[in-house]
Formats: structure tokens, sequence, C-alpha cells
């Protein structure tokens, strides 16, 4: 199963499935035509942070949202602050 890391604040994704880029290298497939074939996008909501793809093909992709920093997490006002 094919795993992509989303970034904090990422709300779209573009990946390539790895299933169907291994079938696409048994298959003898140009690499163009294999990252054609195995190209998935989609979006995910901003406070999502584990959700379920699927490629064309239907192989299942985890979507799993990068954690934030540690101490980004609450923005403080004075942080803000440009003196
Ligand atoms: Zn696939």
């Amino acid at each position: 199963m094919t795993t992509v890391w989303i970034s904090p604040s990422a709300t779209a994704f573009s990946c390539l499935c790895e299933t169907c880029m291994e079938r696409a290298r048994q298959e003898g497939l140009l690499f163009s035509e294999a990252l054609m074939v195995s190209s998935v996008r989609g979006s995910i909501a901003a406070d999502t942070d584990v959700a379920l793809a699927r490629c064309a093909s239907g192989h299942e992709i985890t979507l799993r949202r990068v954690e934030r920093p540690p101490g980004l997490t609450r923005p403080d006002d004075r942080q803000l602050q440009i003196a």
C-alpha cells in the first residue's frame, strides 16, 4: 500500500501509486507512461490528518498529514507582532 505524507497546510495532493508503478515496470511501459497511469490527485480537508484515496485502478493510498511542528499548533498573537 502506498503512503503519502501531506504537509500541515496542504489541502490538495498529487502522488504516484506504487502498485501501479510496479505493474507498469513489469509490463515494460516507458517511464513517462508509467507516471501517467500511476498519477493520483485529489483534495484533503485541512483538518483531516489521515485519509484514504484510490488510484484509477482502485489501489488504496493512505494520506497522512505530517505532524505540525510543536509550538506552531496554537499561534500566539505575540509571535506575529514585529517590533
Ligand atoms: Zn494503483
